[in-house]
């Protein structure tokens, strides 16, 4: 097909559940691209010779390559082509901001809307899934070295996938009962089903990654410890777990959730799972929700899937400035969800029980860009006004997860307790131990958490290589 006739193709519209019913469950939003349309789409891609997609992409897949593969209608040979790269592609097809990477670069949209790279990722890891075809790459022969790995989040999930691949003994250790990191325990079902997250795990496990849950590093066993007891290197990829508040009045009233206790008692122990399992948790009919980001937008969806009738985002800058990603945003607003731009809480204000029963927020204005290169927010002076809430919902960043620093003090943090690394690499200040994803990073995203995960996987292969080199 020429270039001409490629452009006239609509890109591919995603079948969704209607907003109105969807608001009433915790089923998945978007039902995927039937065979037909996943074809018609690929078709748009141009197969350029410098595809600026591949380059926009963390990982690096062969993007004009799977997606000709898919045009082909060869679909398990796309889902074999992209997991050469990346062996989460159901869940980065799900939730990688591609508007911002592959997408965000493709040709097509220089001419018009780019081609939905995203959406036949996550099409092609479907299809393998469902139709029973999952293949498992022949691995390297055992080379005799173990490496632990603390946290099942991407990052680990990565690394463990590689390192297995080439011939590693491999255990991840996970504190809580349940491996997937946030994958699991922060991003909701309606937005990423757990089977899937389950099942890519389950193809780990296929390949020979041992997982022991309940395992606290730094509590059950110190870095110190695993190594004495026979792991040749560590990677620590024990994420940004911890709750972080504004520091404004009222926060510690009942009502207050920061949106990890929120999301996890929501997502991980089942609370949407109302009567099966009866998880306590808060359920209001006005919320408000603070923050602009992935998880404050994945909190007020399901505080309106909890029956709220408001469910208000309170953000300080405006829909421009907000990092979480473009498709939540429009589904959000297709729920009914009530953007307060421009607007920052002063105080939370409760009732003579302690109980939550407004929050007063001041309205702001757009300064001069700051650090993040985002237009920083100035209160506007005697704005002040309440808005009537029930339940308040802070997400306004997560903080490192400190217990391995604390735990590993030869580990160097910087001073938000991040693990300091050599630059562009996972190399900590402790020998023979890596770290990556958002430990090292802030809270970034899945496949920055992945793409540090390939790259530790082949430094600690280099590091034991050397190893054994020097022993000979
Ligand atoms: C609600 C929410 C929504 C998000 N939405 C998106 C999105 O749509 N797209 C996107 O790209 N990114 C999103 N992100 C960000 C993304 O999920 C993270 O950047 C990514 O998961 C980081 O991966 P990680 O491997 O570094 O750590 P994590 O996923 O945080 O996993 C770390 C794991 O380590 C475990 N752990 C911690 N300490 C220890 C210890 N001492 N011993 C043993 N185990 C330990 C934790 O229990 C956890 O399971 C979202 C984040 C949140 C919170
Ligand atoms: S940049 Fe766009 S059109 Fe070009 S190969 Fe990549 S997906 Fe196809």
């Amino acid at each position: 097909m020429e270039p001409r006739e490629r452009l006239k193709i609509q890109r591919q519209k995603m079948p969704a559940q209607d907003s109105g019913v969807r608001i009433t469950n915790f089923q998945e939003v978007n039902y995927g691209y039937t065979p037909k349309m996943a074809m018609l789409e690929a078709q748009r891609c141009l197969l350029c010779k410098k595809p600026l997609c591949v380059a926009g992409c963390p990982v690096n897949i062969d993007i004009p390559s799977f997606i000709s593969l898919i045009a082909e209608g060869k679909f398990t040979e796309a889902a074999k082509k992209i997991k050469e790269s990346n062996s989460l592609p159901a869940i980065c097809g799900r939730v990688c901001p591609q508007e911002e990477q592959c997408e965000g670069v493709c040709v097509v949209g220089n001419k018009g809307v780019s081609v939905a790279i995203g959406h036949l990722e996550r099409f092609a890891a479907d299809w393998e899934r469902t139709n029973g075809e999952i293949s498992t790459p022949e691995k390297h022969t055992p080379i005799g070295k173990k490496i632990a790995i603390v946290g099942s989040g991407p990052s680990g999930l990565t690394v463990a996938s590689e390192l297995v691949k080439m011939g590693y003994a491999v255990t991840i250790f996970e504190a809580l009962h349940t491996p997937g990191g946030v994958l699991v325990y922060g991003i909701p079902e309606f937005r990423l089903p757990k089977d899937i997250v389950n099942s890519e795990i389950d193809y780990l496990r296929k390949l020979g990654v041992e997982i022991v849950t309940n395992f606290v590093v730094g509590k059950t066993m110190t870095i110190d410890d695993l190594i004495k007891s026979g792991y040749d290197a560590v990677f620590v990829g024990s994420g940004a777990g911890l709750p972080v508040f504004m520091n404004v009045s009222g926060e510690n009233l009942n009502g207050v959730y920061s949106a990890n206790e929120y999301l996890t008692r929501t997502n991980l122990m089942k609370a949407y799972v109302f009567p099966e399992y009866d998880t306590p948790i808060a359920k209001a009919k006005n919320v408000a929700v603070i923050g602009g980001g992935n998880t404050a937008m994945d909190a007020v969806r399901t505080a309106k899937r909890f029956g709220a009738e408001h469910a208000y985002l309170i953000y300080r800058r405006s829909w421009e400035e907000m990092p979480a990603r473009l498709e939540e945003r429009h589904h959000a607003r297709e729920e009914g969800i009530e953007f307060t731009f421009l607007t920052a809480p002063v105080r939370i204000i409760g009732d003579e029980n302690g109980w939550v029963q407004g929050i007063e927020c001041i309205k702001m204005e757009l300064g001069d860009p700051d650090a993040s290169g985002r237009r920083k927010p100035v209160p506007i002076k005697g704005s002040e006004f309440v808005i009537d809430v029930e339940l308040v919902v802070v997400a306004v960043g997560n903080g490192a997860n400190p217990l391995i620093p604390i735990s590993t003090p030869d580990i160097q943090t910087n001073k938000w307790g991040n693990i300091i690394v050599k630059e562009g690499e996972t190399v900590t200040t402790k020998n023979g131990v890596f770290a990556g994803g958002d430990i090292v990073r802030g809270g970034a995203t899945v496949i920055l958490a992945m793409g540090d995960g390939k790259k530790a996987a082949q430094e600690i292969n280099t590091y034991l290589m050397e190893k054994i080199d020097n022993k000979q």
